[in-house]
């Protein structure tokens, strides 16, 4: 890796800022990577190096004319495919929206291009984002920088994948059921998925409208504050979008590095790894864990257990509720309006074009989630199934608001086990979905909860999970960067120069 792509994006920034380099040299050196690297990774479905270097040169010329640019300016940058983004293809990983070009951006990638940042490229992912192991794109497989036999996690393993593998200095992902943290998890990054509706959804292709979030996956606890920073704050084209400030979080950043948690109360999820909920869980994990946990104490936080009985039933009743919505959502692709068309010959009628498409156009993942969803909300069925789950959501909420008597945030792994091998789950979607047990609740309840990395285990990335009640995102990453600069300390080097010391792909 040359020094610009293992730099994080603060410093780059400040090098651009400074003038120690320019926009055109950063793309560049990102661009040569990637084409170096990206056919072994699959980390991107697209990348437009002219766009980029065009872009990168605008920024460059409007800094050395003295017109004003902001702190992100001239930082490359990618974006997650179901992400819109105007002229750009975007295809959410399917087929049904192959040769798509948006007409419009969405507001987080209108905000990010306002700030100068450099589109580098759209990221592969799980189709429709539904998946752990970005296995379910339509398009091609992506792979985990530190070993390229495993899996970079999912649905935004390409996000993932590019950060950690310094194909990007950082990238947007979305979270639906835990799809920031839990790749951040397994490939060494910092995830964070924001309060639901304090980041704009308007222009982020719909999996599950009451649960999806998008956020930052970066190299450090502060990039992903200052990349959160940039696209949050209300959104009147998004009627879920929260009408309260841009909430500050660089500064807590910066606040929680210097590592004093006197005072901060810690509560460690009995449900997620604790006594009698370990099923599942890697050893190594739930030892990374502890150690993690008692290294918040070493820095002054009070930690105690706290039992979540609701936890324990999140799995079904995401299964139920995100593929309910996304039964709704995924109507609209009908081959009519956007996308592919099969079968529109002149001999076939509406209906048969429709089935034609969407029987070709969607993978098995997505048309187990139509038929699972279609079911739990057929008349007969709604109350046994989609019913139920919302009544289980509600009482995980309750669990929360609980907690927030007690203790100011909630502590668990993030991901059960480290990156498992490509191929061993893609045909047991049961094992699939339980990569996402510690995951859930947050986004059941709509909560913060970010993933920061704590330590490896079979030479693989661990990740921590911090919890905190909505619109206390700055909980999340004080805490995150009190871990991040102990554990700096102790090794002496940052997380991710671990991954750069061993050969490309290897496993330790
Ligand atoms: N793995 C979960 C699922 O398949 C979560 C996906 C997500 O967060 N987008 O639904």
């Amino acid at each position: 890796m040359s020094d610009l792509t293992s730099t994080d994006a603060a410093e780059l920034g400040r090098l651009l800022t400074a003038g120690e380099v320019t926009a055109v040299e950063v793309t560049r050196a990102y661009l040569d990577r990637i084409a170096a690297e990206d056919d072994a990774l699959g980390a991107y479905l697209h990348v437009d190096g002219e766009a980029a270097l065009r872009t990168a040169e605008q920024v460059d010329a409007a800094r050395a004319g003295g017109t004003a640019t902001g702190p992100l300016a001239g930082i490359p940058l990618a974006l997650k495919d179901v992400v819109v983004t105007e002229g750009v293809p975007t295809t959410s990983g399917s087929k049904i929206l192959e040769g798509w070009r948006p007409p419009y951006d969405a507001t987080l990638a209108a905000r990010l291009k306002n700030a100068g940042t450099v589109l580098l490229g759209k990221t592969n992912m799980d189709e429709f984002a539904m998946g752990s192991s970005t296995e379910n794109s339509a398009y091609r497989v992506t792979r985990n920088p530190w070993d390229h036999d495993r899996i970079p996690g999912g649905s935004s393993g390409g996000s993932s994948a590019a950060v950690a593998g310094g194909l990007a200095p950082w990238a947007i992902g979305t979270d639906t059921g835990g799809s920031i943290r839990q790749p951040a998890a397994v490939t060494g990054l910092v995830g964070h998925k924001p309060t639901y509706g304090s980041v704009s959804r308007y222009g982020l292709i719909a999996f599950s409208s009451s649960l999806d979030q998008a956020g930052p996956m970066t190299r450090t606890v502060l990039d992903a504050a200052l990349l959160h920073e940039a696209i949050a704050g209300h959104d009147p084209l998004d009627s879920t979008s929260i009408d309260s400030p841009v909430p500050v979080l660089a500064e807590a950043a910066r606040r929680g590095a210097e590592g004093d948690l006197a005072g901060l109360r810690v509560g460690v999820v009995t449900e997620l790894g604790g006594d009698g909920h370990t099923d599942g869980y890697d050893e190594g994990v739930l030892a990374r864990f502890a150690e993690t946990v008692a290294l918040l104490e070493s820095l002054g936080a009070e930690v105690r257990p706290v039992s979540c009985p609701a936890f324990d039933l999140a799995l079904p009743a995401y299964y139920l509720i995100a593929p309910s919505e996304a039964s709704s959502n995924l109507a609209r692709f009908d081959g009519v309006r956007y996308g592919l068309r099969v079968g529109d010959d002149g001999d076939r009628d509406l209906d048969e074009v429709m089935a034609l498409t969407r029987e070709q156009g969607f993978g098995p993942e997505v048309k187990r989630r139509i038929i699972l969803g279609t079911y739990a909300l057929s008349s007969g069925y709604y109350d046994a199934y989609y019913g139920q789950a919302q009544k289980v959501r509600t009482l995980i909420t309750r669990d929360f608001t609980r907690a927030w008597d007690d203790v100011d945030v909630l502590v668990s792994p993030t991901s059960p086990t480290v990156a498992w091998e490509v191929g061993a789950r893609v045909d047991d979607p049961i094992a699939m979905y339980a990569a996402d047990l510690c995951t859930l609740p947050a986004s059941l309840a709509g909560v913060p909860a970010i993933s920061v990395p704590c330590g490896l285990s079979e030479g693989l990335p661990v990740g921590f999970q911090i919890m905190a009640p909505a619109l206390a995102d700055d909980r999340c990453y004080k805490v995150a960067a009190a871990l991040e600069a102990a554990q700096d300390a102790a090794r002496g080097s940052r997380f991710l120069d671990q991954l750069a010391a061993r050969p490309a792909g290897s496993a330790a």
